[in-house]
């Protein structure tokens, strides 16, 4: 599924002619720095060699037909004058999203066909819905010559999200979706949005970076992000700054101090000290040391269980399993209560540590979780 001349052949099948090119954006996952991005910190996401492909023509009548061929749903096709926030709820609000951002920015789209294949895996906390967003916007940035820099690009995929769809997602997503090249990890920084591509070359130092999918769906999430998020704003305000961004981490311990309540206390104590990890990261990377990198994203496991609480048991379960059986480190990554986490290995213990996450899992009568390896891969681009 999801090769770029399957799609295209399917396009072809769907709408009756060929289209004007294909177009694919990667899944992520994020190493270091989490709920960091709304708070205008650090993150370091890199891209998964999974992408969202679409096939896409242009149209001039304003009509928007929109086809996905992982769902079991009918073409769905809109008219791009009456696009309307929330107007559908299902999944062709993020397409459709992304056509209502770019003409609110002033960019006059005047309709298209779109047919798209994923092999990004849905609610995994690898965002699938960015993959999706940036893919469209690429397409049409090409297709009506919109000149859109990459950031911008991923801007206007933010808004489709939080402004169409609904979500009230930071910008990390798809930034690394559009930005990310291979090789790399992306250091965002969430406040002026500028980006910097870290080498993150695992293999060339005898390592590898596992991706253990728990297929727990955060079905908790929505209720819990927003509460931390009030929380972070609350902390920030508490403290007399706009964001907790400037927070420095070695003002940490008093600003702590001037924190009354328990729970903003905690939010605080992770996001300030995430950003440091993020820091701490980026300088073991920049010197060549990706091994050490593995107690840091240990650390931020315990910041996220303990401090924001937003883990699970099969998250912890990774976390501990993997590194019982020799992983150098690993860590929940994404918004939380399910989704995926990210492991450290040597290469050589890669199967073992595998195998020993699969054996706790079992043992604990979880299901099964998906194990592959997450090799820093390309951004967003056009494929034909
Ligand atoms: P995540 O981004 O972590 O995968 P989200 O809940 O943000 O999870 O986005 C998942 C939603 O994105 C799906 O429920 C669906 O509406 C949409 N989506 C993702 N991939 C596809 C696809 N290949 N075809 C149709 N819709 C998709
Ligand atoms: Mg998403």
């Amino acid at each position: 599924m999801g090769s770029v001349a399957e799609v295209a052949a399917q396009f072809e099948e769907l709408y009756g002619y060929a289209p004007d090119g294909v177009w694919s954006a990667p899944g992520r996952v994020n190493l270091i720095g989490e709920y960091t991005d709304f708070n205008e910190g650090f993150v370091m996401p890199l891209a998964l060699p999974h992408t969202a492909v679409a096939a896409v023509a242009r149209r001039s009548d304003g009509v928007l037909r929109l086809h996905s061929a992982d769902i079991d749903a009918p073409l769905v096709e809109l008219h791009v004058d009456e696009l309307a926030p929330l107007s559908d709820g299902g999944w062709a609000a993020y397409p459709a999203g992304v056509v209502w951002a770019l003409r609110e920015a002033g960019h006059a789209i005047g309709g298209a066909d779109l047919h798209l294949a994923s092999t990004v895996p849905t609610g995994a906390g690898l965002s699938s819905s960015a993959a999706l967003e940036v893919v469209t916007a690429l397409a049409l940035d090409d297709l009506y010559e919109l000149g859109l820099t990459r950031p911008r690009l991923a801007v206007l995929a933010q808004r489709a999200e939080n402004g169409f769809v609904g979500v009230p997602c930071g910008v990390m997503d798809q930034t690394a979706s559009a930005c990310c090249t291979e090789g790399h990890a992306l250091h965002l920084d969430c406040r002026d949005l500028s980006i910097r591509q870290v080498p993150f070359d695992l293999a060339a130092q005898g390592l590898r970076l596992l991706v253990v999918d728990t297929r727990v769906k955060h079905a908790l999430g929505d209720g819990a992000y927003a509460e931390r998020r009030a929380g972070c704003e609350a902390g920030a305000q508490a403290l007399g700054v706009s964001h907790l961004r400037d927070i420095g981490y070695a003002e940490l311990p008093a600003a702590l101090q001037k924190l009354t309540d328990e729970k903003i206390r905690r939010y605080v104590r992770h996001v300030v000290s995430d950003d440091h990890r993020v820091e701490r990261v980026i300088g073991l990377l920049d010197a060549g040391d990706a091994r050490a990198i593995g107690p840091v994203l240990t650390e931020g496991h315990a910041s996220l269980r303990d401090d924001l609480r937003i883990s699970c048991p099969e998250l912890d379960l990774v976390v501990s399993s993997a590194n019982e059986a020799g992983a150098l480190g690993a860590r929940m990554t994404g918004g939380g209560f399910g989704g995926s986490a990210v492991v450290l290995v040597e290469e050589a213990d890669a199967d073992a540590v595998t195998k020993s996450v699969l054996d706790a899992f079992a043992a604990a009568g979880f299901t099964a979780p998906r194990v592959f390896p997450a090799v820093a891969s390309a951004g967003a681009r056009r494929e034909r």
